[in-house]
């Protein structure tokens, strides 16, 4: 069955983009490797900046909606992340934000719109299709598992979880690809061989979001902190 729960609340995602930041810090210079070889290795950093400003800026009290915590997510994404993982990281996650203060579905399946809205904006922006050497060869596979487990009613965490292992297989699946899109497109066939490192860091906001709805929820907002659990 599916439950029936209300939208998820603050709590819920202010832990995930805790556990976001952290997962992001500690892969730091593992995307900034990534990015060094078919790219200007800066993505490990341009995250890294962006979601520890994010820390900053967005406190337990932010925003008294989804979309509002979201937007001010993004907000700060988009100012502080830069090349062009930011604005496609930002518009996703402020698309999330837009759909889940609209959907009237329970909470697994605004959850699973909401996502769909952040790869469709993502798509819009960038343009790039699956097989492309991007995000998105993390994120589609990563959804269709979402959408599939909420269909069929399996709980959120191991939705999620699913979910988290499609969005990894998908960035390595990126290793043989050409890159179509992006500053790695500027390569060629010498893009070949190495892992997308757009796509590896969607993995781990999806590992941070299986994480995030794999434990009870906080009784009080956690606080936001960079790196580190309040609990
Ligand atoms: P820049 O290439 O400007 O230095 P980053 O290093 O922060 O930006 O981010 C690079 C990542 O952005 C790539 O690994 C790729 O996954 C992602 N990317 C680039 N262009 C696109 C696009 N059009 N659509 C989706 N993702 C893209
Ligand atoms: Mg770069």
């Amino acid at each position: 069955m599916i439950r029936s729960e209300p939208a998820p609340d603050g709590a819920i995602l202010r832990r995930w983009i805790d556990l976001a930041a952290a997962e992001i810090r500690r892969n730091r210079e593992f995307l900034t490797q990534l990015d060094a070889a078919i790219g200007d290795a800066d993505h490990g950093v341009n995250m890294d900046r962006g979601f520890a400003a994010v820390l900053d800026v967005v406190q337990p009290s932010s925003g008294s909606s989804s979309g509002e915590l979201l937007g001010q997510v993004a907000g700060t994404l988009l100012l502080r992340v830069g090349g062009a993982a930011g604005p496609l990281f930002g518009t996703a996650i402020r698309c999330m934000g837009s759909e889940l203060d609209r959907a009237h579905a329970s909470y697994p399946r605004a959850l699973a719109s909401a996502l769909r809205e952040g790869l469709a904006g993502i798509q819009q922006l960038g343009a790039a299709v699956q097989g492309d050497k991007t995000i998105v060869d993390a994120y589609a596979p990563a959804l269709v598992v979402f959408e599939r487990h909420v269909r069929r009613g399996t709980d959120l965490a191991r939705a999620a979880r699913s979910a988290a292992e499609a969005a990894d297989a998908g960035a390595r699946s990126t290793v043989p690809m050409q890159a179509r899109k992006g500053r790695a497109s500027y390569l060629g066939a010498r893009s070949v061989g190495h892992q997308d490192p757009g796509a590896t860091s969607t993995a781990l906001l999806f590992a941070a979001l299986a994480e995030a709805l794999a434990e009870p929820a906080p009784q009080t907002p956690a606080r936001l902190s960079r790196g580190t659990s309040t609990s």
